[in-house]
């Protein structure tokens, strides 16, 4: 039998741990394996573009353990009722290449990115900060503001989205959110209104173009980008002057697909940037003064599904009551009547008769 999390069991899952909590383990889950790097077997995804939206596959191993995540972008089916993004995965054993765990990771995708992305600012951003800038207030905004809150000090948060309602929505359960008494939540009237001071201006925007939500001068020295929305081949969020200011120093989850899907798709093949590994490991410094620029060019790295997906299958390994199981492959006496142990066999036939 194979371990299964659906929605309602991730919903359990990080209730009982806590959303914060939830996000802070999976954030030493991510550094954690980005420090062991090159045990990994890395690929770029495979994407399968149409006009309105992707759906890409995410492989990644260790060697021991295989995970991959489906995963689709579609920015306008919020207009039809639906998310922008659903996901779900498979974790691996190596060995046996049996599965052990399929898992929703639509909720998890959203954690997951924010703890990434609150795992980048730890290395990246000035350490005082505490004001942040959220452009984009839809299905990520949430996890987003409460991670940058809780694990990383951010205590004024200016949010700006072109839809009125969502950012209502942001607003509303960010109010409702317990633990959040000292964030200070404000509209802003545009982004650059919202972008005004700011230590970390978050972009979390869905739209299958070259978007420009930030453009050069609404940047300032010491800032820290984290662009999260730009993750597709002509889909991104920053004017590209942003990444040719002076002092600005860009950094990758894995420079290969960021390179195609990244903001720096918008710059020539050797344009520099760093690797978060290399960061994470302390061979280069993520910030070199004061007056730094930052960016955190995220596009979302099968490792991070990889490291979700293990601790969700540690999880639900320590809580055996809540654990449900799937039959998704066969069990079997003699393992080569695949025929007799399934569709031939007495069982299915007796089946068949009721
Ligand atoms: P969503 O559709 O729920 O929300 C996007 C929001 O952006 C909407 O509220 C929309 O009104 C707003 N928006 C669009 N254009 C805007 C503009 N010009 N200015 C201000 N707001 C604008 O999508 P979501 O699930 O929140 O995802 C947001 C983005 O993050 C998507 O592009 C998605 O592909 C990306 N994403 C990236 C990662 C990663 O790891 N980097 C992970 C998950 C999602």
């Amino acid at each position: 039998m194979v371990s299964y999390i659906g929605v309602s069991d991730i919903e359990r899952l990080v209730r009982r741990v806590g959303t914060a909590e939830f996000m802070g383990a999976l954030a030493r889950e991510i550094e954690a394996d980005y420090q062991r790097w090159p045990a990994f077997e890395k690929s770029v995804r495979l994407a399968s573009h149409s006009a309105v939206g992707v759906i890409e596959l995410m492989p990644a191993s260790d060697g021991q353990l295989y995970s991959f995540k489906y995963v689709n972008g579609h920015p306008k089916n919020t207009r039809d009722g639906l998310l922008t993004v659903t996901a779900f995965g498979v974790l691996a054993d190596v060995t046996t290449g049996y599965p052990l765990l399929v898992s929703e990771l639509t909720v998890t995708t959203a954690l997951r990115t924010a703890a990434m992305s609150v795992l980048a600012a730890h290395h990246l951003a000035r350490p005082e900060s505490a004001t942040m800038a959220l452009i984009g207030c839809g299905a990520q905004a949430e996890f987003q503001a409460i991670a940058f809150h809780s694990l990383l000090g951010v205590r004024d948060l200016r949010i700006f989205d072109v839809d009125s309602l969502a950012m209502a929505k942001l607003e509303r359960n960010l109010g409702a959110a317990a633990g959040l008494g000292d964030l200070r939540v404000t509209r802003a009237n545009s982004t650059a209104d919202a972008c005004r001071g700011a230590d970390i201006v978050t972009t979390v925007t869905a739209d299958k173009r070259n978007a420009v939500i930030l453009t050069p001068d609404m940047i300032e020295p010491g800032m820290h980008l984290n662009a999260v929305g730009g993750d597709c081949p002509g889909k991104t969020e920053l004017h590209p002057e942003i990444l040719l200011l002076p002092g600005t120093h860009v950094v990758v989850e894995y420079e290969p697909q960021s390179r195609i899907e990244g903001e720096i798709q918008q710059m020539p093949a050797g344009f520099p940037v760093t690797e978060f590994a290399d960061i994470v490991t302390g061979k280069v410094a993520g910030r070199r003064s004061r007056n730094d620029i930052t960016i955190f060019d995220s596009v979302g790295f099968a490792l991070e599904d990889y490291a979700a997906l293990r601790y969700l299958h540690r999880l639900i390994q320590e809580d055996p009551h809540g654990r449900r199981e799937i039959d998704l492959v066969p069990v079997l006496r003699d393992p080569k009547d695949l025929f007799g142990g399934t569709v031939g066999g007495v069982r299915s036939r007796m089946r068949a008769a009721v």
